[in-house]
C-alpha cells in the first residue's frame, strides 16, 4: 500500500496529455492557455492623456486654448508654448505638452471670441507629467504577457484581446466518462425496491466536473464480468479519462480491476494509505488513457476525486477542535470552514463514516490529518483539501 503522498505524484506524471486546439478568444474562458502571449506594441502604445483637461508645456496662471485634442485622432502641436491644448482622456499627448491638469482644477472662459482657461488651484499643487500614462509603462513591446499553463480568466481575456489574439491555442478538456458500477443501484428516476438505492455518485462526480469545465458522460454497469469487459472496452475506445465508482474493494463483485488489466490498462497503484478511499486504483493504457476507479462509498469517491483529480491550490486550515485517529492512515476529515482574526478555521464534521455524504452538506472540504500522528489538536495547521469554491 502507497501512500497519498505517493499516490498523487504517480497520478500527476501520469496525467493524461491534452491535445491542443486554436479556438476563438472568447471561447478560451476557463481553459489553459496552451502559448506565451507577447506584446506586439507598447503598453500603453503612445503617451496617453488619462484625464479630461487641458495639456500644458510649462507653469503659469491663465492660457489661450489653441486647439482640442480628441481620442482617436492623430497627434497635433502645441504651437506657442504659452498656449494649451484642451485634451481628452484616451488621446495621444499633443506634441510640445508635458503636463495635464484636469478640468476640476481649471476655469475656462471666453473672452472676445478667445477661449481662456485659468487654473483654479496653487501652482505647486501641480507636478510636471501628471496626469499622462507614459508609453511602454505597463508592458514593452516583445514582453511575454501572458505564460502558457495559466487558466485563463477575464483580465487574461483582456489583455488576448489588446495584442490582436481573435482566437487562442488551448489545452482541450479531456473527453471524461463517469461511470457507476453496482447491482443494488438505479436510476434516479426510479422507485428503489426496499434493497436497492438510487445511484449519487455520477451525478456527484458530474457535477463536480461540471464546476471545472468539463462535461462528462455518464454510464452505469452492473456487477457483471462479460458486460464489464464489453462496455468498458467501448467507453475506453472514446473517451481520454475515466472516472469509475464501485467495485475496486474486496467484495465477491468486485471486478473493476481485473477488467480493467484485461483490457490492457496497466495498474499504477492499488490501495492508498488513507481513509476514507482506501482501495482507489488508478492505471493508465498504452494510449495514455487514465482510468481512476474510485471506490464507491460515496465520501470515498468525493475525496479521491477532490485530492487526486482536481488541480488544487495549497491552502491550510487551523483545526477548532481536537481530533484522534490511531490507525496508520492519512485521515481526511470533513469539514466545516470559517473566517476568524485572518485565519481559515476548520471544524471537523467527522459523520458516521464513508457512506455517510449527506454530512458532507454541512462541510466545505476535507482536511488532511497526516499518518504519522494519531492525536490532532486545536489550533494546528493541516492541507485543506476544498470542495466549495
Ligand atoms: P463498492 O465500492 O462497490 O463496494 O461500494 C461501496 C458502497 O458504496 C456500497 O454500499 C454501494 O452501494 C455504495 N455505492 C457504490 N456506488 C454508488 C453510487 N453510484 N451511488 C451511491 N452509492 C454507491
Ligand atoms: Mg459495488
Amino acid at each position: 500500500m502507497i501512500s497519498v503522498k505517493e499516490a498523487l505524484k504517480i497520478v500527476a506524471e501520469n496525467a493524461f496529455i491534452p491535445n491542443i486546439s486554436e479556438i476563438p478568444l472568447l471561447k478560451s474562458l476557463g481553459k489553459i492557455l496552451a502559448e506565451n502571449i507577447v506584446a506586439d506594441r507598447d503598453f500603453p502604445p503612445f503617451d496617453r492623456v488619462a484625464m479630461d483637461g487641458i495639456a500644458i508645456n510649462q507653469k503659469a496662471e491663465s492660457f489661450q486654448i489653441e486647439a482640442t485634442q480628441y481620442a482617436g485622432e492623430t497627434q497635433k502641436s502645441l504651437q506657442n508654448s504659452e498656449n494649451c491644448m484642451e485634451v481628452m482622456t484616451g488621446a495621444v499627448l499633443p506634441l510640445g505638452c508635458d503636463t495635464v491638469i484636469r478640468y476640476e482644477d481649471v476655469d475656462i472662459q471666453e473672452v472676445d471670441g478667445v477661449k481662456i482657461a485659468k487654473i483654479t488651484i496653487p501652482l505647486n499643487e501641480i507636478s510636471e507629467g501628471q496626469n499622462i500614462h507614459r508609453k511602454g509603462i505597463d508592458r514593452k513591446a516583445g514582453d511575454v504577457l501572458l505564460q502558457k499553463g495559466l487558466k485563463i480568466s477575464p483580465p487574461e481575456i483582456a489583455v488576448m484581446a489588446s495584442v490582436g489574439k481573435a482566437t487562442v491555442k488551448v489545452e482541450m478538456p479531456p473527453r471524461v466518462a463517469v461511470i457507476s458500477t453496482g447491482d443494488e443501484l438505479v436510476e434516479i428516476t426510479e422507485n428503489p425496491l426496499p434493497y436497492q438505492i438510487r445511484m449519487s455518485n455520477s451525478y456527484l462526480l458530474s457535477a463536480a466536473l461540471e464546476m471545472v469545465g468539463v462535461r462528462a458522460n455518464l454510464f452505469h454497469l452492473t456487477d457483471d464480468k462479460a458486460l464489464l469487459f464489453s462496455k468498458l472496452k467501448e467507453i475506453l475506445s472514446n473517451h481520454d479519462v475515466i472516472l469509475l465508482s464501485g467495485g475496486v474493494s474486496a467484495g465477491k463483485k468486485d471486478f473493476v480491476p481485473e477488467i480493467l488489466t484485461d483490457l490492457g490498462v496497466k495498474k499504477l497503484f492499488h490501495k492508498v494509505a488513507q481513509k476514507p478511499g482506501k482501495p482507489f486504483w488508478f492505471g493508465k493504457n498504452d494510449e495514455g488513457k487514465t482510468v481512476f476507479a474510485l471506490p464507491g462509498n460515496p465520501v470515498s469517491t468525493f475525496l479521491c476525486f477532490c485530492k487526486y483529480f482536481l488541480e488544487r491550490k495549497n491552502e491550510v486550515v487551523v483545526l477548532d477542535k481536537d481530533v484522534f485517529f490511531k490507525p496508520d492512515l492519512t485521515y481526511f476529515v470533513p469539514v466545516k470552514t470559517y473566517f476568524q482574526d485572518g485565519k481559515l478555521m476548520a471544524t471537523p464534521f467527522e459523520g458516521s463514516g464513508s457512506a455517510d455524504f449527506a454530512n458532507l452538506t454541512d462541510c466545505d472540504g476535507f482536511v488532511e490529518l497526516p499518518a504519522e500522528n494519531q492525536v490532532f489538536k486545536k489550533g494546528e495547521v493541516f492541507e485543506f483539501v476544498r470542495f466549495r469554491f
